[in-house]
């Protein structure tokens, strides 16, 4: 499914200040809101996307890898930002701005919506450096991770409480886990909601807590999480999987988990960007007649054809044999720099040999090394 570009969406320029987007956004969650569009699926899907808009491009960090990788930047295939599944996530989320219009912060949107109002509890993130090869860099890969983080409790079910008896409703809110109150806001007046100061927002008291828990409703373990990463990934770019970190304390949204991304060096191949670069040192004999040599790639190893009069320096370029961008338009190319190889030591029929070449004026560096293509023309460009 492709999605929207953030900017549209908010109707902002690239360039916009974090008040512009903050502002654009307002405007859209005022326009969209679930309250003001009761049933309303379309204007739903709307309200959603805005806010994930809103939250990639009001983090500057995430607005930096969303800039320089598009949606894949920011978790890939299955992660993303687009997490934002139900609306009471986006109320936990960014429930400061809401409290600025007037709405009441968290989840407190009325009482239409099913067991809207209680705090939602948002578990903390989790992060794990995952270390890649070029290989798997150039494939994308599938990685299964041993975390040892929060989940639910097994025993009380993730509430907290021992047995079904173990809690009791708040008398305070009587289970809704929010105090309602009528207010003058900019939308006229409405009916706004605040968590319950008793309760926390949680609707009920744990009055026997679960043993295992210590009424906590999570406990340490480990767990195996499947993840895709995309190929074309580098170095400290850092994955987002929605909903994969530790789990809320007595059941609420869990956090993400935050996928650091490691490069292991490959041990011929270097990578400049999306290019990669192999230097290739030739024999005087092979570069003077020319040959089939093999290479490595990503792929494996391939043959190339040297021809001869080869001259060191020289760039072969073997085109989309780099690693592919990390949005999925377009691959680098492999880079094969040529060197030939001059020997350390020679024994003294070596040296003869090489001896007998120099009474040939042919091996002197000639014209060619000046010209067109030459040693003096590679340098010129490289260096301007
Ligand atoms: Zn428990
Ligand atoms: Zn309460």
């Amino acid at each position: 499914m492709s999605k929207r570009d953030y900017y549209e969406i908010l109707g902002v320029s690239k360039s916009a200040g974090a008040d512009e987007i903050k502002k654009a956004y307002r405007k859209l969650a005022l326009k969209y809101h679930p309250d003001r569009n009761p049933g309303d699926k379309e204007a739903e899907e709307s309200f959603k996307e805005a806010a994930e808009a809103y939250e990639v491009l009001s983090d500057s960090q995430k607005r930096q890898r969303y800039d320089q990788f598009g949606h894949a930047g920011l978790g890939g295939a299955g992660g993303g930002a687009g997490h934002f599944t139900n609306v009471d996530d986006i109320f936990s989320h960014f429930g400061d701005i809401f409290s600025e219009f007037g709405f009441g912060g968290f989840g407190g949107f009325g009482s239409s919506r099913r067991g809207s109002g209680r705090r939602v509890n948002k578990g903390s993130n989790l992060r794990v450096k995952v270390s890649l090869n070029l290989e798997e860099i150039a494939k994308g890969v599938e990685k299964k991770l041993k975390v040892n983080k929060y989940t639910a409790c097994d025993e009380c079910s993730g509430t907290g409480a021992r047995g079904s008896n173990g809690y009791e409703t708040c008398s305070t809110c009587h289970g809704a886990g929010q105090v309602t109150r009528i207010a003058n806001t900019m939308l006229g007046r409405m009916q706004t909601t605040a968590a319950c100061p008793d309760c926390g927002g949680e609707g009920k008291i744990i009055k026997d807590k679960c043993l295992k828990c210590h009424g906590e409703g999570i406990i340490k373990a480990e767990e195996i999480i499947k993840i895709n990463i995309p190929a074309g990934v580098g170095e400290g770019m850092q994955l987002n999987v929605a909903g994969k970190g530790n789990a809320a304390r007595r059941g609420g949204v869990n956090g993400d988990l935050l996928v650091l991304i490691e490069e292991k060096k490959h041990p011929e191949l270097i990578r400049d960007g999306n290019d990669l670069v192999y230097p290739l040192y030739l024999s005087f004999p092979q570069a003077a007649l020319g040959d089939t040599v093999e290479i490595p790639t990503v792929d494996g190893k391939v043959k190339i054809k040297i021809d001869s009069g080869t001259q060191p320096g020289k760039i072969l370029r073997l085109r989309g044999k780099g690693l592919p961008e990390v949005n999925g338009y377009g691959k680098g190319d492999l880079l094969v720099n040529i060197n030939v190889w001059v020997p350390n030591k020679l024994s003294r029929d070596e040296q003869k040999l090489v001896e007998k070449m120099t009474e040939s004026d042919n091996f002197k560096p000639g014209p060619s090394a000046a010209g067109e293509g030459g040693f003096f023309e590679r340098m010129r460009n490289y260096f301007e």
